[in-house]
């Protein structure tokens, strides 16, 4: 490094979100751990609605997200005050947020609470069940961070970032892969949770159903307690161009609760999957742990909610984009689930959704939807099912989205995470397995963020 240059750092969140030639990768500083005094981590605002996590280079974090202090604008070829791999990371594994998990083998009063919920939970009514989550949710609409109803803190982050390294390497135009194969502009997953049997014996219905309107759903099933799982009827779902995965071992609410229970439980997911031929996963109710995911012997994951508030478990991975938990690929559950949508909102129009989707396309992201077969058997629930996938077909084919099976997906995630950029004289071309299903796109720098465009 010659003298006086300034440390530069490859961020990793280029290389991954936009297979970024690693020469045209590289941010002016390094990152706020080494410089001498950092701040301590938390909330800062990049704009009105986007709120960061992690620590700064200057400037002060707040403890909490209501009061997360504005960073001032950065002009060209300034470094980030913040490291964005560091903070990408913290946002995607919700390192933001304490972790409150129910545990079935523990002592705490709040655990046993649970415990007694999960244990009554079939013998109340829907009713009782509305008031009880009602009451455990109130405040949920004031929440500033994730931003309802969807997130997207982590793009505005990579958006920075890229314009921060295009200045830094004095580029104002530079190539990227484009995020999804065969030139679509985004991608739309339908995903079934099956509750219990009613929802089982439902669901090769539900799949002819998807099947009308051409989405390659996935079924995930529990494969204990719950019901017993008829092979003929999994045959019947995959004959219908579907897949099946596993929602856990048995739905009590404790794969999480503790690494003793979830390593117990791990290899028994694993022979089922095996049994099953499933490769992806959701965790009942969206208890989730970013660690111990990343040990189970699946392709993908679904547990995490870009925002979690109606959850049971809050937080939220700020992001409409696939990313890796070490080897799995989590496929962020970004579209509000039909439980909550009917049940705690109390709305069966399609209104919300339409205010996601828009969000999502936008961003040219991942929209991934949860519809339990069980809450959609018949009824205002099931039209507004059918509505639902109207309106995704419709989408789909003005919007030029992939109507993707959860697996495809995963599998282009992995094979686009290999893949690189090279220049050849004036022209840059894709290399790789799969390289012929990608493009490129360019991405244009306007100040401190970019627009990409193909
Ligand atoms: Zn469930």
């Amino acid at each position: 490094m010659p003298q006086g240059a300034a440390a530069q750092q490859v961020a990793r969140v280029l290389r991954d979100r936009f297979r970024m030639p690693l020469t045209l990768s590289t941010l002016p500083t390094g990152a706020p751990q080494d410089t001498p005094s950092p701040s301590d981590d938390g909330f800062f605002a990049i704009t009105d609605s986007h709120v960061g996590f992690g620590s700064l280079r200057t400037g002060q974090t707040s403890a909490d997200a209501d009061s997360a202090p504005m960073l001032p604008a950065t002009s060209a070829g300034e470094s980030l005050p913040y490291d964005p791999d560091e903070v990408v990371d913290a946002l995607r594994t919700e390192a933001y947020i304490e972790n409150d998990l129910p545990d079935p083998t523990g002592t705490d009063p709040k655990a046993l609470v649970r415990r007694a919920y999960y244990f009554v939970r079939p013998l109340l009514s829907t009713n009782v069940r509305r008031v009880a989550q009602r009451r455990a949710l109130a405040g949920w609409d004031t929440i500033r961070q994730p931003q309802w109803p969807v997130d997207t803190t982590v793009e505005e982050i990579h958006r920075r970032t890229l314009a921060s390294a295009m200045a830094a390497n004095d580029v104002d135009r530079v190539p990227v892969i484009w995020y999804w194969p065969e030139g679509y502009n985004g991608a739309v997953i339908m995903t079934h949770d099956v509750e219990e049997a009613a929802g089982l014996a439902f669901s090769p219905e539900m799949a002819r159903i998807d099947n009308s309107f051409g989405f390659p759903s996935s079924f995930q099933v529990v494969p204990e307690v719950r019901y017993d799982i008829d092979g003929l009827v999994l045959d019947e779902i995959r004959d219908l161009g579907c897949e099946i995965g596993l929602h856990g071992l048995n739905h009590d609410g404790g794969l999480f609760s503790n690494y003793k229970v979830f390593s117990e439980r791990r290899p028994k997911i694993a022979n089922y999957a095996r049994r099953f031929n499933a490769v992806g996963f959701r965790s009942p109710v969206m208890y989730r742990n970013p660690e111990w995911i990343s040990e189970l012997d699946i392709s993908y994951d679904m547990s995490f909610p870009n925002v979690g508030h109606l959850d049971p478990q809050r937080g939220g991975c700020c992001t409409v984009f696939p990313y890796f938990l070490g080897d799995v690929v989590e496929l962020p559950t970004t579209c509000i689930q039909d439980y909550s949508l009917f049940n705690i909102l109390n709305r069966f129009d399609l209104d919300l959704w339409c205010t996601q989707l828009d969000i999502i396309e936008s961003e040219n992201g991942l929209a991934n939807f949860i519809i339990h077969p069980d809450y959609v058997t018949e009824g205002k629930a099931l039209k507004a099912y059918k509505n639902l996938l109207a309106e995704l077909d419709s989408r789909c084919t003005q919007g030029n989205l992939w109507k993707a099976a959860p697996a495809d997906l995963a599998d282009w995630w992995r094979l686009r995470s290999k893949l690189e950029l090279e220049q050849v004289g004036d022209e840059w071309r894709i290399t790789g397995e799969g390289a012929e299903r990608a493009q490129i796109a360019w991405a244009t720098r306007n100040g401190d963020t970019v627009t990409i465009s193909r």
